[in-house]
């Protein structure tokens, strides 16, 4: 036990707060949003095919996504089940993607009586492992769904080459990823289908909304049908296929351009915090920072590091109680367990109780025997840190100081 002075004693065991400042609560829209919403109603229809605000939402979308065809939708998840359909997954057929993600990713494979392979993730940027996505291929794998989680880019130079070389379709989920950049060039646009989300809580928002996106010759096509009841609004042909009812509405498209419009200012401002938090962390021992690529644009959807319990002798959820009473908002263990552990998951429980797909043997998958080593201690070890394009960068220093105190704190005490 060291002697400690009163400046290093813990909030929560007496000390002074290491943040004196509140990171405040987000301001998503004003003026602007307000007159393009108030444009939208006086509009005589509200319907998004040829309406203003969505053309214009999609001509925006195309500024910074150079892809021939976008499908404006209702959510991210909408956005990822279009795409799944386009690229043609059918009963049996598998699709890897990474435990620890929203359940978004996986829901439309499932809808699609496909079956969600899970891949395990590299230690520190917690994105898909290429190593581990090359074990998982099957005779059955049709695609790969990348996720660039907090909107690091998954690494899609080797992800590009496994589907290339395997003849799989890879698609983008670029929900938590608005304006981040792989190599310089936007991701969304390496794959084969970029899938985006307009949720309440990401970069941009419009409430509820999405894109799915593609410059794929056969794909690309498919995209407006698979989101719109496969009608074809151009051929004016009868469905061919099924497809959900995925239409976004004139009013979200309305919100969403003048989003689309403060995109850069806003990924800039979070991708500039998420790095001054690795500069400041990155020698403090038992801390293990949120790896990002120096060449890669990084726009810190949320801030994610992890805690070494052999060096600090206390668990992650022990170091966010403390930081916590130090003024820092954050949370251990981001989703808590992996997807593939969520009860529909264990218990296969997917349709009501059933799962076809198994009962018809198009699969043997048995998702009680998955396990990805590295996806299980992530989510034991990792502190997730909100940060959003309001966050002052004094709070960010301030919580870096809180984390270093506290882990000095557990080390000396260990
Ligand atoms: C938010 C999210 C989704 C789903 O988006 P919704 O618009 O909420 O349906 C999918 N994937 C990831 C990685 C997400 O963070």
């Amino acid at each position: 036990m060291s002697t400690s002075t009163l400046e290093d004693t813990l909030a929560k065991d007496g000390g002074p707060k290491a943040v004196s400042i509140v990171n405040p609560p987000r301001v998503r829209w004003g003026a602007e949003e307000k007159a393009q919403v108030n444009e939208a109603l006086d509009q005589a229809s509200l319907f998004y095919w040829k309406g203003p605000q969505t053309s214009l939402l999609m001509e925006k979308f195309q500024e910074h996504y150079p892809l021939e065809y976008v499908m404006p939708c209702s959510s991210g998840t909408a956005a990822i089940h279009i795409a799944v359909n386009a690229a043609g997954i059918g009963p049996g057929d598998e699709v890897i993607v990474p435990p620890i993600t929203d359940m978004g990713t996986v829901i439309g494979i499932l809808y699609q009586l496909g079956v969600p392979v899970f891949a395990d993730l590299q230690p520190n940027n917690y994105n898909l492992d290429p190593a581990d996505v090359r074990r998982k291929i099957t005779s059955k794998t049709k695609a790969v769904i990348a996720v660039h989680l907090a909107g690091n880019p998954a690494d899609l130079n080797e992800l590009r080459a496994i589907c290339d070389e395997h003849n799989l379709v890879l698609i983008e989920d670029c929900a938590q990823a608005w304006g981040a950049e792989y190599d310089g060039k936007p991701v969304g646009t390496i794959g084969d289908i970029g899938c985006w989300s307009l949720n309440d809580f990401k970069h941009i928002g419009c409430g509820d909304g999405g894109v799915a996106a593609s410059s794929h010759p056969v794909y690309g096509p498919l995209l407006n049908k698979c989101g719109d009841k496969h009608f074809d609004r151009v051929g004016g042909t009868k469905p061919t296929s099924l497809a959900p009812n995925y239409r976004i509405t004139e009013l979200q498209s309305a919100v969403g351009t003048v989003q689309l419009d403060r995109m850069r200012e806003f990924t800039e401002h979070r991708g500039q915090l998420g790095r001054l938090l690795n500069e400041l962390l990155q020698n403090e021992a038992g801390i293990q920072i949120h790896e990002a690529r120096p060449q890669d644009r990084w726009t810190a959807w949320f801030y994610m590091f992890r805690v070494d319990p052999e060096i600090m002798g206390c668990t992650a959820r022990e170091f966010t109680t403390a930081i916590n009473a130090e003024g820092v908002a954050a949370g251990a263990g981001y989703i808590g367990i992996p997807v593939y552990q969520f009860p529909m998951f264990i218990n296969h429980s997917f349709f009501n109780g059933s799962w076809p797909v198994r009962d018809l043997g198009l699969t043997d998958m048995d998702y009680t025997q998955v396990h990805c080593p590295v996806t299980e201690e992530i989510l034991q070890t990792c502190v997730q840190v909100p940060i959003n394009e309001s966050t002052p960068e004094e709070y960010v220093r301030q919580a870096a100081e809180a984390i270093k105190k506290v882990a000095a704190h557990f080390r000396n005490n260990r």
